[in-house]
């Protein structure tokens, strides 16, 4: 068998992946990277992150001319839905910015290995490619092999009526009745999709609230606005079947008749792609969700074998996963690195946005720790007013007897973008005060950030 040696060897080429070896090379490594599919950048860019919100940014405007713009003073003829150039475009914005990580590759000479990767003993690692296998050898591994939707017993996936967040995300017509299976992150945006090109749309969740883990004020709220804008929920419904019916399909939840549609969108979570992976080879045990146990090094306890991303603990998110490439490459080359978990931001991209850093206020409550919380509403917010989009709020929740910002909530206008103030606001251990004393320009968005802040001591001016 051929072979190859390498300073740093990654397993994957989604954000994790790719970042990781970026960084390596960016630190003077000679880094290979092995990626199965011949696009890079993994889930996210290919079949996540990127492509829905394509379609969520392509569909809302479409939602918004066929609402009408009459308030705005703007008039318009009939508004009619090209969907497949909706899905060429999703496409091109997907292939640009794969072909620009491959083109980051080269830039930073980093050696490209097309097919699975298998760990094959410490240090050492098997690459099936299409001309046959090669041998790679390097004194650090990084596996950042990523995650894959996660199936649900009694539901009979067949890759077109009855399938994931894959097949939702290239339906060639509108469904007439969708029905989605989970009502988290995955579920809701592309339930929203389809809901806002037109079809009907049914969620079943096995909770009494959507979101679950999201701080669950904004959940209510976020249920209030999606209800009016026409999505239909089951609560406490757990689906225990999904199967082809005729032309359509079926879906049986306990405690409810069964539901007819056309299509199923299964959204009930991820899964860690550990499959084929060796790592009987080199001893690793999963734990019981599948992922890899490391320690606060991304070490695995094999020498010089570290993981990353969606494979390991930890919320499966793209922004995670890269900065976890980053600090793993940098406590490999220089001793330290760096992710600070208790600032990851987390978004929900509906309409109107959800978005969260830190602590929820039911984890506060369960926690024991003393909070104030500080409230202000984007209907008392001059440029929401001026958007015509003053759905939601923004929480600050700060630490009644420090003032140390513990937690924000936001939803509303673009609530993902607001939210980055929040999450450096946590990173460098701010007050409420501090938030509320920075300056923000007028008029903004960002003013109900500070006028939230300002709220936990009660003193917002607009209020
Ligand atoms: P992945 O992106 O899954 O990449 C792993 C890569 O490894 C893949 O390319 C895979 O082909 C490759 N691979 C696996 N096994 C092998 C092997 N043995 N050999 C070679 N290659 C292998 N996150 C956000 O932060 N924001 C969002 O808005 C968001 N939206 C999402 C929407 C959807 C529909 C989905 C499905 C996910 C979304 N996510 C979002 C989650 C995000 O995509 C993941 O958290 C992120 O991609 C994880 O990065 P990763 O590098 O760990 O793994
Ligand atoms: P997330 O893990 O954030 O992607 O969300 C997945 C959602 O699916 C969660 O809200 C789960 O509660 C929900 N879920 C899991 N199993 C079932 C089930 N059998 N029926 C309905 N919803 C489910």
């Amino acid at each position: 068998m051929p072979s190859a040696k390498h300073d740093l060897i990654v397993i994957g080429a989604g954000p994790g992946g790719y970042v990781a070896a970026i960084r390596g090379a960016q630190l003077g490594l000679d880094v290979a990277c092995i990626e199965k599919v011949p696009e890079l950048g993994g889930t996210c860019l290919r079949i996540g992150c990127i492509p829905s919100k394509a379609l969520l940014e392509s569909s809302e405007r479409y939602a918004t001319l066929k609402g009408g713009l009459d308030e705005h003073g703007i008039k318009l003829g009939r508004v009619t839905l090209d969907l497949p150039a909706m899905h060429k475009r999703r496409e091109k914005v997907v292939s640009t910015l794969t072909r620009g990580v491959a083109s980051l590759f080269k830039k930073n000479k980093i050696t490209r290995y097309a097919g699975h990767g298998r760990l094959d003993g410490p240090g050492r690692v098997v690459v099936e490619q299409e001309d046959g296998p090669i041998e790679l050898e390097a004194p650090h591994v990084i596996v950042a092999t990523g995650s894959r939707s996660k199936p649900l017993a009694g539901v009979e996936l067949d890759g077109d009526r009855i399938g994931t967040s894959t097949e939702a995300l290239t339906y060639p017509k509108v469904p007439k009745h969708l029905v989605v299976i989970g009502a988290g992150a995955i579920g809701l945006e592309l339930g929203s999709v389809w809901a806002r090109l037109g079809a009907d749309v049914t969620v079943l969740e096995y909770f009494d609230r959507i979101l679950p883990g999201m701080d669950s004020e904004l959940a209510k709220d976020a249920l209030r606005l999606f209800k009016k804008q026409g999505l239909k929920f089951h609560l406490g419904a757990r689906v225990t079947a999904a199967k082809r019916k005729g032309a359509g399909c079926v879906v049986e939840a306990e405690g409810l008749e069964p539901i007819a549609c056309d299509r199923v969108l299964l959204a009930v979570g991820r899964e860690p792609n550990t499959e084929g992976l060796g790592l009987e080879k080199v001893g690793i045990e999963v734990d019981r969700l599948g992922r890899i146990p490391v320690d606060e090094d991304f070490a695995t306890g094999v020498p010089g074998l570290f993981a990353i991303g969606d494979v390991i603990e930890g919320p499966m998110l793209a922004h995670k996963a890269e900065e976890e490439g980053v600090a793993c490459v940098e406590k490999i080359v220089n001793g330290f690195g760096h992710v600070p978990y208790e600032a990851i931001p987390n978004i929900v991209y509906t309409h109107p946005e959800i978005a969260s850093v830190g602590r929820s206020e039911d984890e506060l409550e369960e926690a024991g720790i003393p909070y104030k919380a500080g409230r202000f509403p984007f209907m008392a917010n001059g440029r929401a007013k001026a958007l015509g989009e003053t759905d939601g709020r923004v929480k600050v929740l700060a630490h009644a007897d420090t003032d140390r910002i513990l937690g924000v909530h936001v939803i509303g206008p673009r609530a993902g973008d607001l939210i980055a103030e929040a999450a450096v606001a946590i990173e460098y251990a701010a007050s409420s005060e501090d938030l509320g004393r920075a300056v923000h320009a007028h008029p903004t968005l960002a003013e109900a950030m500070k006028e939230a802040a300002l709220a936990v001591e009660g003193r917002a001016i607009h209020m």
